[in-house]
C-alpha cells in the first residue's frame, strides 16, 4: 500500500511537471491539448487519490438487500427452475432471518426485499415482516400473488404495505407459462382481495414480464387486455420487465 500510494504520487508529480514545462513553452493549442489531457488524467484518477490518501471518505452505503426466504414455489414457470431441480427444499429458518434483519438495521439499510421462490410459502413470513418493521426496516414482498389472498390479513397485520407481483400474461396464457391450471383466477381473486379490503393502503405492483411463449404474435392485443386488467383491479403501477 505505501509503494503503491508513494508510487502514484510521483507518478502525479511527474505529471504536472511535463504539463508545467512544456504548457507555457508551447504554443496556444499545445496548451489546450495539455490541459484536456490533464483534466481527463484528473477525472479518471480523482477517486484513486480519493481512496488513497482518505480512504475512510469511500464508503459502502447499502440501503437495500434482497433476501431469498425459500426456494419452495407452487408455480412451475417457463422461465425458472425454483420448486423444481434449483436448491430443492432450501429455506433460511427464523433464527437466521432475525440475525439478519438485526444486521441490517445495524448497517443503516433501509428496505428489505422478501423474495423467492414464493416468500408466502414461508411459515414465518408474519413473523419475519413484524420484526423487520419493528427494527425500523421496509420490508417489501415480490410474489407470483396466488396464496395473497389467504396470506394478506396477517401479513397487514405484522406492517407489510408494498407488495410486488409477478404478472406473466393474463388467462389461459398466464396458465401454460406457470404450468398449472385455475391460477390466473386466483391471482386475480388475490388482486381484488386487497384491494377491496386495504384500498390503496396497500403499495400493489404489477411486474409485467414481457416473454416470448406468452406476448409472441399477440403481443399487441394481449398489452391492452393486461393494462386492462391491471386498471380494474386497481393497481396503480405496472411495471414491465424482458
Ligand atoms: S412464481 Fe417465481 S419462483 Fe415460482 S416458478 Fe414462477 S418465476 Fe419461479
Amino acid at each position: 500500500m505505501t509503494y503503491s500510494r508513494t508510487g502514484f504520487l510521483c507518478l502525479i508529480v511527474c505529471v504536472l511537471r511535463c504539463l508545467y514545462e512544456f504548457g507555457f513553452k508551447a504554443r496556444l493549442h499545445h496548451i489546450v491539448v495539455l490541459g484536456a489531457i490533464g483534466a481527463i488524467v484528473l477525472r479518471l484518477t480523482l477517486p484513486i487519490i480519493v481512496a488513497t490518501v482518505l480512504p475512510q471518505v469511500i464508503q459502502p452505503d447499502p440501503r437495500e438487500i434482497y433476501v431469498t426466504l425459500t426456494a419452495n414455489c407452487n408455480l412451475r414457470c417457463l422461465g425458472c427452475r425454483y420448486g423444481r431441480d434449483f436448491m430443492p427444499g432450501a429455506q433460511l429458518p427464523w433464527p437466521i432471518l432475525n440475525g439478519l434483519l438485526e444486521d441490517c438495521s445495524a448497517l443503516g439499510i433501509r428496505n428489505v426485499r422478501l423474495y423467492g421462490g414464493e416468500p408466502l410459502l414461508h411459515k414465518d413470513l408474519p413473523r419475519i415482516v413484524e420484526r423487520a418493521v419493528n427494527l425500523g426496516l421496509s420490508p417489501w414482498l415480490t410474489t407470483n400473488g396466488i396464496l395473497l389472498k389467504d396470506k394478506i390479513d396477517a401479513l397487514y397485520s405484522a406492517g407489510l404495505r408494498s407488495i410486488s407481483i409477478g404478472f406473466y400474461g393474463t388467462g389461459k396464457e398466464y396458465n401454460q407459462y406457470v404450468q398449472r391450471q385455475e391460477q390466473y383466477r386466483k391471482l386475480e381473486q388475490s388482486v381484488e382481495y386487497v384491494r377491496n379490503r386495504y384500498g390503496m393502503n396497500v403499495d400493489l405492483v404489477l411486474g409485467w414480464v414481457l416473454m416470448r411463449p406468452i406476448f409472441g404474435e399477440h403481443f399487441s392485443p394481449l398489452c391492452v387486455r393486461s393494462l386492462d386488467d391491471a386498471d380494474t383491479s386497481g393497481s396503480p403501477v405496472v411495471s414491465v420487465c424482458g
